[in-house]
């Protein structure tokens, strides 16, 4: 009987990005909770419930500049003794009799037998007797106890991505602090010796280092506190060092370069000896090499995710987008991990490649009632400007060799609608 030959499996198969992308993203943890100040848990998920303890307001309060009234009082003419005033923040309770006025500002108290508030507009004031011009009815200009907030509603639900107007709510029910998933630190790093700093000239063989900064401004704009890393050479110890550090203090790494198959590709050699970092080829264009694993912090902290991205600009950043927003999204607690996505019509007739999903730069632009998607012309993984271009990134399918113009495409959008 013959045995069946073990096949080994062939580390230069792709692997399918759907597959790979559940599986990166399935290890990676929510940050634990922390306590912050409320503007800095701006953006922040919030992980208890806001219960109001209090109503707001807790006191019925004029909505107007002008003269607390009964208003049965009130009408075209009626002459009324003002027997006092009340500015917003007096803790004194004048109390009104019928045919009385009280003068009264926005958010003060309103007196005791007072139901209603005639604005300045509509009185004349002659000596102590105020003239109205017009009638009010009871409860007009007055805001009424609990009319916003109820003492026991929850007003903000744990899971909530807090905006700026949570916060002003959050401060109105009176807490100064909140607990929330704390903002990311994550860690940039762009390796390579052929990079050099914005401010440098280029010798020949040189180019300025892109990646770090296109990185770690998409790290802040997706929330995330993100530190750029002077560029590292390629050589081992400059990488060990590099890496060892950043790991002290990151919640997330992320390089750029070094993962292909190259002589100096080094990133994976140092990568691999400080963790559990697989290298991968996934079926995506660009960004077919990949590397993701989890960095040993060896004091029993949680591992620090790491991924390191191709070092082609475009790459790069379509990497970024795919695998590692959602992995800052995920950190953060958030679900919503992806960009916001439409339907469009292609504009133009393409060709992808066969078995892999491609993200082909595109402009959108409204017609009639659909988006019309237009590839941002050269593709290349180098040519940054397309990026510049885009709009947002049109995903082919794997199975699709073709694409006709007016064929639909999901598009992710790299800009706000
Ligand atoms: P690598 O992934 O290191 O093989 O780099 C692939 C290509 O991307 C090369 O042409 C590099 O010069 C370029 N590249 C690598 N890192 C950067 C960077 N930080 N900024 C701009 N281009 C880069
Ligand atoms: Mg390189």
């Amino acid at each position: 009987m013959s045995q069946a030959a073990v096949v080994p499996p062939d580390p230069a198969a792709l692997i399918a990005l759907d597959e790979y992308r559940k599986n990166v993203l399935s290890r990676i943890r929510p940050l634990e909770p922390i306590e912050l100040g409320l503007l800095d848990a701006l953006g922040c998920v919030l992980t208890h419930d806001a219960v109001a303890v209090s109503d707001i307001p807790n006191f019925p309060n004029s909505a107007m500049d002008g003269f607390a009234v009964l208003a049965q009082d009130s009408g075209v003419g009626a002459e009324l003794r003002v027997v006092g005033e009340v500015a917003a923040g007096a803790a004194s309770r004048i109390p009104l009799q019928p045919g009385e006025a009280v003068r009264i500002m926005t958010g003060a108290p309103l007196p005791p037998g007072a139901d209603a508030v005639v604005p300045v507009e509509d009185t004349t004031e002659l000596g102590d007797v105020v003239r109205l011009h017009a009638a009010v009815e009871p409860g007009r200009h007055v805001r009424l106890p609990g009319e916003d907030v109820r003492v026991g509603d929850v007003v903000l639900r744990s899971g909530r991505v807090l905006e700026p107007a949570d916060i002003g709510m959050l401060a109105a029910l009176g807490y100064p602090r909140v607990t929330v998933r704390p903002h990311p630190r994550v860690v940039v790093i762009s390796t390579g010796d052929e990079l050099v700093d914005p401010e440098q000239p280029t010798g020949l063989g040189q180019i300025r280092d892109s990646n770090s900064y296109v990185l770690t401004a998409l790290c802040r704009d997706t929330g995330a506190s993100a530190f750029r890393h002077e560029i590292v050479r390629d050589d081992e110890r400059a990488l060990t060092e590099a890496f060892e550090g950043a790991m002290a203090h990151a919640d997330l790494l992320v390089t750029s370069g070094g993962v292909s198959a190259g002589r100096y590709d080094l990133v994976k050699v140092v990568l691999s000896r400080l963790g559990d970092v697989r290298f991968s080829r996934v079926g995506m264009r660009p960004g077919m090499p990949q590397a993701f694993g989890l960095l040993d912090r060896g004091n029993g902290d949680r591992p620090v995710p790491v991924f390191g991205l191709p070092g082609n600009p475009v790459s790069a950043a379509v990497s970024f987008e795919v695998f590692v927003r959602p992995a800052i999204r995920r950190l953060q607690g958030r679900t919503d991990v992806n960009r916001p996505r439409v339907q469009a019509v292609l504009a133009e007739s393409l060709r992808s490649p066969a078995g892999k999903v491609e993200f082909v730069r595109v402009t959108l632009r409204r017609d009639g009632s659909v988006w019309a998607a237009t590839p941002t012309g050269g593709q290349g993984s180098g040519i940054l400007s397309s990026m510049v271009e885009a709009d947002g990134l049109a995903e082919i399918p794997a199975d699709r060799s073709t694409v006709a113009a007016g064929e639909r495409v999901v598009v992710h959008l790299l800009v706000r609608p």
